[in-house]
């Protein structure tokens, strides 16, 4: 297993050392050097364990994310930029490219030359990776949010505290919805949060990476668009980096403490709907392991070199996300690595209200996703009653296929959003809801599920993905 382990770390550190230093943390002008996340989603290629094949096939890093009033109903901009999220939505975009591929090999199978998926098969009209593919994913620092509350907390200074007290008067909290802002209340485990920023920020609604990685753990980590041609795919093992031991404690039971606290976060706080949620969806329990490899540009390498001044380091306010196994869209994207700054593209600015040109936006945001699944669905077999490409058809509508078990799941996770139950804070925003228990449409359960485990999860919801595969708001 550490064998295993070390190899896709070192993979992940290769590919990231491959890369052009355009994107990456820098030492600014004043000597403040920056500092990111890293995180890759690999393939493991299980089939000869004496020779595992490693193919990292997604890369991220960053640590930013737009604040609620900056995000756009076009589906053009990346809400969330953080490493393990965009690493996350390369593997859609790869596994529609697979899925492609797929369909142009059944297409034209007299043609010579066409590249067949090796990594997909499609059995009662959807598709699974193969059955020897295992996929990793590796984040060079914990995950924010409930996984590294513990952690946190225990290496958190006292002034550093008493900046998130202050700012609790600003949180988003309400007495009926269980979810806090960043790093408040750092006593509290098991509790939904949004993405950590500075206490001061004006606040993001994004959920924190402890609660979207759970959410994986339940629902899959193709999502909700791509469940209607994918079964559920869950993540097979998890590796996080860059831990360090406080002086005054045992290094063994430190790690096992913390490794517990992960567990807990990831697939713990869900252990009470597994049996409320139907086939072929499953509460899946990611191994979790911890790598002592530094990753260069994390914050924790910064801290330990002696010339750097921890306290004077930042966060790089650029985010990558690279595909290596992507053949060239354009002679522009190429395979090279995109540099994505205030959730577009590096060096296009946007302004909101405006949908960004093609050359402005990732290959991964929610618009492009969309055209890549489009293609794919045009090329399966209509007797398979996919939700078949209508004139106008939305993002929101091909995402809530209300026959989709997926959404059934996603509803006794999260219970359903609120209408009408505006956030404290975010009255000019009310489209932004946030989830609460309510009859679940569609349900077939013999008994009434449990409270949902992630009653509270903030949704930005219709409004923000009314947008069809052209970039019209119909
Ligand atoms: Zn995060």
């Amino acid at each position: 297993m550490e064998a295993l382990r070390d190899a896709i770390v070192n993979s992940a550190h290769q590919l990231y050392a491959s890369l052009p230093a355009h994107g990456k943390p820098v030492v600014r002008s004043n000597g403040t050097p920056e500092w990111t996340i890293l995180s890759t989603i690999s393939l493991v290629d299980c089939s000869n364990p004496s020779t595992e094949s490693i193919i990292p096939i997604s890369l991220g890093t960053g640590v930013k994310c737009l604040p609620y009033t900056k995000l756009s109903k076009y589906g053009d901009t990346l809400h969330d930029c953080h490493a393990e999220i965009l690493a996350r939505r390369g593997l859609m975009r790869w596994l529609l490219y697979q899925a492609q591929l797929y369909t142009r090999s059944r297409s034209c199978s007299d043609e010579e030359g066409t590249d067949e998926t090796v990594y997909l098969e499609l059995v009662n009209g959807r598709f699974r990776l193969k059955g020897n593919l295992q996929l990793w994913l590796y984040i060079s620092m914990l995950p924010c949010g409930d996984a590294s509350t513990f952690y946190t907390s225990s290496h958190q200074s006292v002034e550093e505290a008493s900046q998130w007290k202050e700012a609790d008067s600003r949180s988003i909290n309400q007495a009926d919805i269980h979810i806090s802002r960043g790093r408040n209340g750092y006593t509290a485990l098991s509790t939904l949060r949004t993405k950590p920023g500075r206490p001061d920020s004006i606040p993001s609604i994004s959920m924190s990476c402890s609660d979207k990685i759970a959410s994986w753990s339940i629902l899959g980590i193709q999502g909700g668009l791509l469940s209607n041609i994918f079964e559920p795919i869950y993540l097979d093992g998890i590796i996080v980096g860059g831990l360090d031991t406080p002086s005054s404690v045992n290094e063994v039971e430190w790690r096992e403490k913390i490794k517990r606290e992960m567990e807990r976060s990831i697939w713990g706080r869900l252990e009470s709907i597994k049996d409320h949620i139907p086939d072929p969806y499953v509460l899946h329990r990611p191994a979790v392991h911890f790598s002592s490899n530094s990753f260069e540009h994390s914050k924790s390498t910064l801290a330990k070199t002696p010339t750097v001044d921890s306290l004077e380091t930042s966060p790089s306010p650029l985010s990558i996300s690279h595909l290596p196994f992507m053949p060239a869209s354009t002679t522009r994207k190429g395979v090279k690595p995109e540099i994505i700054a205030d959730g577009g593209a590096l060096g296009h600015p946007w302004k909101k209200g405006k949908l960004i040109k093609e050359k402005g936006r990732s290959r991964i945001c929610k618009l492009a996703l969309l055209g890549e699944y489009e293609r794919v669905i045009a090329n399966l077999d209509p007797d398979q009653n996919y939700d078949l490409v209508k004139s106008q058809k939305t993002f929101y509508d091909y995402k809530h296929n209300h026959a989709s078990k997926y959404q059934l799941v996603k509803s006794i996770l999260r219970g359903i959003p609120k209408q009408g139950n505006t956030l404290k804070g975010l009255e000019s925003f009310d489209e932004i809801l946030s989830t609460g228990i309510a009859d679940i449409p569609g349900s077939s359960l013999e008994y009434p599920a449990p409270i949902p485990p992630f009653k509270g999860w903030l949704v930005a919801g219709k409004p923000f993905e009314s947008f069809t595969a052209s970039g019209i708001i119909p």
